[in-house]
């Protein structure tokens, strides 16, 4: 570089300026140091001082503010912009632009003087010793880094710059950005009064492939233990145009009972100790959500509450301390979360913790995002054969009534048959599951011809329409009037429970699955038989989860099919299966 410096002109003062506006118009590198923000901008100082480090810094000289308030100066416009900037208070985005084109168009027809013109043009020659060496065109802005203001991003930059005509105008182009929209509202938001001044660096380019920044305190924390590197392919307009700085994500969020779920852009979550993140590939739409929807079931405790506890994707990102798991592993997700320390969260039956924090359902927000926090990774069991978008309706539609037929075994015997009310999705799970593991014969009951043909096709050894008005005469007699051993409601109105708990023999269960509030009434001698018990069953535990998924992936049980959709659609999905048109499981898929 000392050979590059003796051909180059030395500083040359622009004339006719106001005081403190005068100053030479073009400084290289090597003159530069932190005490020129004024003139050479922030980076055009910081450049100057890698240069005088010896680090490997491409060469490049800077026009310096001065120069650009000397040519607004020269051409008369320089008061009129600085007025005009210091007067601002657009109140809306259109008075905004309105203003942003007048400065621009202002700032262009100013152009630069012909002495400046003739120094850039000497200064570039010299730059490419006197061939036409590609250059990048950068605003440096003077303002940046002082008193706690950056405009990261939001002057323009310019690279493969090739010829001096070319660096003229981009040079110009640079200034104009000095009144861009963004720049305006950016001023205004932090009542910067300051006259608006940029220097433009002008610098030999180097091809990268990647080019990132490193930060040695988290910005977004504050956190100096850790060290953050945002990194892209290309020349790092993406990383400086902080297109990659804050992570947003899609997600289907309740804002009130009664109204349909809101599609929103929110902040993507970060995984602190402990936790991890996983991006959404799966979420199955639960009966229960539109209940809560419609406010039937009053357990939100906080709006907005993205809903969606049946869910599994890949592990975006793993929280500190967490080990076991890494980045890319299939997952589903175990949404009963506990408080970790009540009786039932230490004895393994977290669902019915006492002080729930359920996923989707508490103050944890649930899987119709882009990306779901999960507060413990033993909450995640890998998956290693079955797709996400299989996985998620394994965590409730199958892990409910994987339970509610392991709690009714004691009772379940080839000699008796069961009843089972209610074919759509938990209840399909049901019927295959009754028949995996156990002997039982199973009478089916639903309401649409379809699922009584679907249950039929399952294996059920006899249905009944529940239209019928002899429905439960049909059950009686076809449990040769002594009634069936267990029934299991994935209804759960106040008429199928009757029909339940009159069904059952003596010492039989009734399983209160479906939450469609109805209650049970068990009089023995008037509706029931003697010790009939009742039981209301609640999903199901983690290590349920983990012998469901086993058997599943062991070729034990076959999946429900199920329908996939697009977080957008997600609002129809809640139609549809309001009216009864959703044939095996809704799965949005939002990642
Ligand atoms: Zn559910
Ligand atoms: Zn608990």
């Amino acid at each position: 570089m000392g050979t590059l410096s003796q051909t180059r002109p030395g500083p040359a003062a622009t004339k006719g300026l106001l005081g403190q506006a005068a100053g030479p118009a073009i400084r290289w590198f090597e003159d530069l140091g932190l005490g020129d923000l004024d003139s050479a901008g922030g980076k055009g100082a910081n450049l100057g001082e890698l240069t005088r480090a010896q680090l490997p810094v491409p060469p490049g000289f800077v026009i310096t503010a001065q120069a650009f308030l000397g040519s607004m100066e020269a051409a008369g416009v320089r008061r009129a912009l600085a007025k005009e900037v210091a007067g601002l208070n657009a109140g809306s985005p259109e008075a905004l632009k309105a203003a942003s084109e007048r400065m621009r168009a202002r700032v262009l027809e100013a152009g630069m003087t012909p002495e400046l013109r003739r120094e850039i043009e000497q200064a570039y020659r010299a730059l490419g010793d006197g061939q036409a060496v590609r250059v990048a065109v950068r605003s440096s802005a003077t303002a940046e880094d002082t008193a706690g203001t950056s405009f990261a991003g939001m002057h323009e930059t310019f690279t493969n710059v090739s010829g001096a005509d070319a660096v003229i105008a981009r040079v110009l182009d640079c200034w104009a950005s000095l009144y861009g929209q963004r720049v305006l509202a950016y001023r205004q938001a932090v009542h910067l009064a300051e006259e608006p001044s940029l220097a433009v660096v002008v610098q030999a380019m180097v091809d990268s492939e990647r080019s990132g920044v490193m930060f040695t305190v988290d910005p977004s924390s504050g956190d100096a233990g850790q060290v953050i590197v945002e990194a892209a392919f290309g020349l790092g307009e993406v990383v400086v145009g902080g297109k990659v700085e804050e992570r947003t994500m899609k997600a289907a969020r309740l804002h009130a009972y009664g109204e349909p779920l809101r599609l929103e852009e929110i902040p993507a979550p970060t995984p602190g100790e402990g936790e991890v993140v996983v991006r959404v590939l799966g979420a199955g739409f639960c009966h229960s959500d539109l209940h809560v929807m419609n406010g039937e079931i009053k357990i939100v405790p906080h709006f907005p509450l993205t809903l969606g506890h049946e869910n599994a994707g890949v592990v975006a990102a793993l929280g500190k301390g967490v080990t076991g798991l890494k980045e890319g592993d299939p997952v589903a997700v175990y949404g009963a979360w506990g408080c970790g320390i009540c009786d039932f969260c230490v004895s393994g039956q977290e669902q019915l913790c006492e002080a729930p924090r359920w996923c989707g359902l508490s103050e944890n927000d649930g899987g119709y995002a882009e990306y779901l926090r999960v507060p413990d990774a033993r909450y995640l069991i890998p998956l290693t054969t079955l797709d996400p978008r299989q996985a998620a309706p394994l965590t409730d539609a199958a892990l409910t009534p994987y339970r509610a037929v392991k709690r009714a075994l004691p009772v379940l015997t080839p000699d008796h048959p069961a009843l089972l009310i209610g074919l759509g999705g938990l209840g399909q799970y049901g019927l295959k599951l009754l028949q995996r593991l156990s002997g039982v014969r199973v009478i089916a009951l639903d309401v649409s011809e379809e699922k009584l043909r679907l249950a039929r096709a399952l294996g059920a050894w006899k249905v009944v329409d529940g239209r019928a008005k002899d429905a439960a005469d049909q059950v009686q007699a076809l449990s040769g009037g002594k009634g069936v051993c267990a029934a299991l409601d994935f209804v759960g109105a106040e008429s199928t429970l009757a029909l339940a708990v009159g069904a059952t023999r003596s010492g039989g269960l009734v399983l209160h699955i479906g939450l469609a509030g109805g209650s049970a009434h068990l009089k023995p001698l008037f509706t029931s038989r003697f010790e009939v018990s009742y039981e209301a069953s609640l999903w199901g535990t983690l290590k349920e989860l983990r012998e469901l998924i086993a058997l599943v992936e062991q070729g034990g049980l076959t999946l429900v099919p199920s329908e996939v959709f697009p977080l957008e659609e997600i609002n129809e999905v809640a139609r549809r299966l309001k009216r009864g048109e959703v044939g095996g499981r809704a799965v949005i898929v939002p990642g």
